[in-house]
């Protein structure tokens, strides 16, 4: 396919304006300034049609939640009901502007106010802030709190502890946060080493940051003891919980001892992600905590709703205005039509879903963990190796079989952990969709011994063979000349590219 600048035509006009319309106007009484230059730019000159036509075509290059399974683990990508999209666009919130006084905005306050209390139901904690724009922006708040909370007791901590299966965000909110990130290493059985974790807790020691199940895909077991070595030496527990998906209405993360609970709703609750936004890693605490958390929260008096200051041992504000607002009304959609039930119902599908394909899989691709998972399970290609072949190949291999290739490489501790594939097939999939994936992965398993060189090369079928990931990172074509100058350093041809 041609790129737009490819396909421009001189002189040729996407929309044209009356002859004479800057006869009588002044073009700098309604052009900004900034928007006015002297100099030519290289715009690409093409009709409305060409432009539809190219943007449509692309998109249909693209794949996604609404085209099939996207089993990528640690990162719940589910279809996303399109009821709570419509919600979420009615107009009455698109175009309530953030500054508009409080009484003019009541309906939008009020719902910020109820999902506060719907999430604290869900998750046994006293107070979220729905400030955070992301996960990893959720994090680096609750660490903040976290530090503000033993500043405040004079009780000055400088490490934590994160277990080596955390997600990358964590190591990183830990150590922007002001702390020493220490890595706990886990047992052979995936889970957080008690012996270990005794070890180390100690009392400069913050506390842990935990994912439950953890980012392997598995329940921890030991939570009873890991609640009282932390909290024994004055720690606090916070519980990475962008992944909600395996313990809706089953276990609360506040009832099991954790005092920072982080959500994503972008991934869990009915907010599609990728892309990079809109994201909400709301961040909820326990009592005590609250008076550390951002500024404002939405507050009630019994007859209107308001923004209310934390007070001062707050740790001030971390995004400006209130939150993701639009993500907030699909959460909050979502949960009131889910109800506790369809959330259970969402946990226990998604974990029967996960122990299906490992129970099938298992023969095939050996888990880094041979036991009952979580809502997302790890398999590895680590057998392949010596038909040299890679979990890369087969990753690349499932595409050609219509399917988005699960996360791969992560976790990426060894030995256990190790050509890691981390399938995450979410609540929303059906068994024959499911079946199919099962049915794909054997395949390529069989094509793996017999005919490695299918899998090398992979994909076929996609409208881009295999592309350099590196270079894609490093060297991204960001406009036409970069395209050109990469074009003629690679010495690549456009049939290359199999569009
Ligand atoms: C996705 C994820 C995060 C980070 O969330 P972002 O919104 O991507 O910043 C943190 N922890 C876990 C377990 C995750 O899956």
């Amino acid at each position: 396919m041609k790129l737009i600048f490819e396909k421009s035509v001189k002189a040729r006009d996407g929309y044209s304006l009356p002859k004479d319309l800057f006869d009588e106007v002044n073009t700098k009484d309604c052009i900004p300034e900034y928007a006015v230059s002297d100099s030519k730019k290289v715009l690409s000159e093409v009709s409305e049609v060409d432009v539809i036509r190219h943007f449509t075509k692309l998109s249909k290059f693209n794949y996604g939640v609404d085209d099939g399974l996207y089993p990528l683990g640690s990162c719940t990508m589910k279809y996303n009901p399109k009821v709570t999209e419509k919600l979420a666009s009615l107009d009455n919130f698109i175009y309530a502007h953030p500054l508009a006084p409080e009484e003019t905005v009541q309906g939008c306050l009020e719902l910020m106010y109820d999902l506060n209390k719907l999430l604290c139901e869900v998750t046994g904690v006293d107070q979220y802030t729905m400030a955070p724009a992301a996960g990893a922006h959720g994090e680096l708040t609750g660490v903040l709190i976290m530090r503000q909370h033993f500043v405040d007791h004079d009780d000055k901590r400088h490490k934590l502890l994160v277990p080596d299966s955390a997600h990358g965000t964590n190591p990183a909110s830990a150590t922007m946060g002001g702390f020493k990130m220490i890595e706990l290493k886990s047992n052979e059985r995936g889970t957080v080493d008690i012996r270990r974790l005794e070890e180390l807790m100690d009392e400069d020691t913050a506390g842990l940051m935990l994912n439950d199940p953890n980012t392997v895909g598995l329940y921890d077991e030991g939570m009873q003891d890991i609640e009282s070595i932390v909290h024994g030496k004055g720690g606090l527990l916070y519980y990475d919980g962008a992944n909600l998906n395996a313990s809706f209405e089953i276990v609360r993360p506040g009832d099991a001892g954790f005092d920072i609970v982080h959500l994503n709703l972008h991934k869990t609750f009915s907010t599609p992600h990728g892309g990079g936004g809109p994201g909400s890693g709301i961040i909820g605490v326990k009592e005590f905590l609250i008076p550390y958390l951002p500024t404002p929260i939405v507050a009630f008096d019994g007859e209107k709703y308001y923004f209310s200051d934390v007070g001062e041992k707050s740790i001030g504000r971390v995004r400006a205005f209130w939150g993701n607002f639009l993500v907030l009304i699909k959460s909050y959609a979502w949960i009131l039509s889910m109800g506790p039930d369809g959330l259970r119902n969402v946990s226990e599908t998604s974990v029967i879903n996960a122990n299906y394909v490992l129970a099938k899989l298992k023969k095939y691709y050996r888990p880094a963990y041979d036991r009952y998972c979580g809502h997302e399970c790890v398999l590895t290609g680590r057998d392949y190796k010596k038909y040299g072949i890679k979990t890369l190949d087969i990753a690349k291999r499932l595409m050609d079989y219509g399917f988005h290739p699960p996360t791969i490489y992560f976790p990426h501790f060894e030995p256990y952990a190790e050509e890691t594939i981390m399938v995450e097939p979410p609540e929303s999939e059906s068994k024959e969709v499911i079946d199919e994936f099962i049915d794909a992965m054997i395949k390529i398993s069989n094509e793996a011994k017999t005919n490695p060189d299918l899998l090398t090369g992979a994909p076929h079928n996609t409208r881009i063979r295999r592309v350099d990931d590196v270079l894609a990172v490093k060297r991204p074509i960001l406009n036409y000349g970069d395209e050109l100058k990469l074009k003629d350093e690679l010495k690549y041809k456009d049939e290359d590219i199999n569009f």
